[in-house]
């Protein structure tokens, strides 16, 4: 029996992971390009995968990082993007970085020599024809205007974004909870039940002052030439109003109204800083209105200063970019289909990931999802305790609610799994210092994920062997 093919729009990152995928488990896959007939104004060829700017895949130490976790997790997964990323890597210390030509080029040759792809040079230029019941929209950060306004159209007003405002995310455990305190402004209850939502960490007004002067010294990031990022009203960067004036941010996200420190009653902080909770495990929590162009280097020294944060682990750090991605929490199933049109499923930046190797990873879901479903098998979605699990787990449904705008692209990070006790004791029974803890927690974090990954590729054993 023939089995008809599975369309894949986009042939970047995960696209092309994607039609490896489903094609290694025996279904016909055809990838739509629109490069080298139409460009992007990041992409410079036209070859599939193509790295648009760093050549690095970033830590490759499952032991002790996410996305090398996320990396040892793909392999295992045959990942093609993985396979070449090794084969043509470069020296970078403790990084996975690849020469991008090489890389590119190899996937490239493996996808187009493949029995059962079919590559089709050509844009998408609107809603992917009615008669094709499998699709994969991979079409990336710089998705064609003319698919982003069928997308819009099928998905409504504020469901897909064409710029990220990213404020930065900081895990729980790194707060210092002495310091700062939890209460919704003028105690007001949300709408489920709670008045004690956010984390407000006080500022004197000689600590504010100093935070504003080092905003407006602090080096910040340009805007490229073509991307032409509006500022909107809700997400000017911090530092643009600061530069408005040195009070702006004391009568906008920093406003200490309607807060009491429940550390020093007495006493009313001139300014405060706002965390909202950002996923459902409670593990991060986001800097409210915090956006901002500030370099990394720069962001991480001056929120530090923030008291409570002294001590803060970004998860993920601020900026704003053209970015074009869907409200995946709300539109996408588990199985990332498009929940108003299930032919249609989303994979890579554009569904909301951030990054080479998130975006490659949620292509591997996609195609191991729509390869499952024309083979008509059910295919879970990986254990939430693996990274592939956390990451697809945040997109459609990890990340709470918060308002317009405020789901934003994210890493891979550990705060995305669910939280593991650090282990007071090593193989031996031998009591581990205090500082060796965190990483002896991100290693058994790992050991958790691997073991569950491994179960869950057993079983679905004739998707497991994509080598
Ligand atoms: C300028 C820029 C720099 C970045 N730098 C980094 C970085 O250094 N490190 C990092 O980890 N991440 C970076 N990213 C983020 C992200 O990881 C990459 O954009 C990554 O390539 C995303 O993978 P993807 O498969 O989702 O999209 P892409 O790799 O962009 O693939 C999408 C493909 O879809 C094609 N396409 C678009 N519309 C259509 C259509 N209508 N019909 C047919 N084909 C279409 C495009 O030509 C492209 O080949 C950057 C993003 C941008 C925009």
């Amino acid at each position: 029996m023939s089995i008809s093919p599975i369309h894949i729009v986009g042939g970047g990152l995960a696209g092309s992971e994607a039609a490896w995928q489903a094609a290694q488990a025996g279904v016909p896959v055809v990838i739509h390009e629109m490069r080298p007939v139409r460009g992007t104004d990041a992409h410079q060829s036209d070859r599939l995968a193509e790295l648009v700017c760093s050549n690095s895949f970033r830590a490759d130490d499952w032991t002790g990082n996410a996305v090398g976790l996320l990396h040892a997790e793909m392999r295992r997964c045959g990942s093609i993007i993985m396979a070449c990323g090794d084969t043509h890597q470069v020296p970078a210390g403790g990084a996975l970085a690849v020469d991008r030509d090489g890389s590119a080029e190899a996937v490239t040759a493996k996808l187009e020599t493949h029995p059962l792809i079919t590559i089709s040079r050509e844009e998408i230029a609107g809603l992917p024809p009615a008669e094709w019941d499998s699709v994969i929209v991979a079409t990336g950060p710089l998705t064609s205007p003319a698919l982003s306004e069928a997308i819009l159209a099928l998905t409504g007003e504020g469901q897909l974004s064409f710029f990220d405002a990213i404020a930065p995310i900081v895990t729980l455990e790194s707060i210092d909870m002495d310091v700062a305190w939890r209460q919704s402004r003028y105690d007001k209850e949300g709408p489920g039940g709670d008045a004690a939502a956010y984390i407000n960490c006080p500022m004197d007004k000689a600590q504010y002052d100093a935070f504003i002067d080092a905003l407006l010294a602090g080096p910040k990031s340009e805007f490229k030439e073509w991307e032409n990022v509006p500022y909107f009203d809700g997400c000017l960067p911090i530092e643009v109003m600061a530069e408005r004036g040195r009070e702006t941010l004391r009568h906008g996200p920093m406003k200490p109204v309607g807060l009491t420190n429940a550390h020093n009653p007495t006493v009313k902080a001139w300014a405060v800083v706002q965390l909202r909770q950002d996923n459902a495990l409670g593990t991060l929590w986001n800097m409210v209105g915090f956006q901002t162009k500030l370099k990394h280097g720069a962001q991480s020294e001056i929120f530090r200063t923030i008291p409570g944060l002294e001590k803060a682990v970004f998860a993920r750090l601020g900026g704003l970019h053209r970015n074009t991605f869907i409200n995946s929490p709300r539109l996408l199933n588990r199985s990332l289909q498009m929940k108003v049109e299930p032919r249609l499923r989303f994979a890579g930046q554009v569904t909301g990931v951030e990054g080479y190797v998130e975006s490659a990873a949620v292509g591997l879901l996609a195609g191991r999802f729509a390869a499952a479903e024309r083979l008509g098998r059910l295919l879970a979605p990986p254990p939430e305790t693996t990274a592939l699990g956390a990451l697809v787990g945040h997109i459609t449904g990890g990340h709470l609610e918060g308002g317009a705008g405020s789901f934003q692209p994210m890493n891979i990070n550990y705060g995305l799994l669910p939280p593991l006790e650090a282990p007071k004791h090593d193989a031996q029974g031998k009591r581990l210092p205090n500082k060796e803890r965190g990483r002896a927690k991100k290693r058994a974090m790992g050991e958790r994920a691997l073991a569950d990954l491994d179960r869950w590729l057993a079983d679905a054993p004739s998707l497991a062997a994509a080598e």
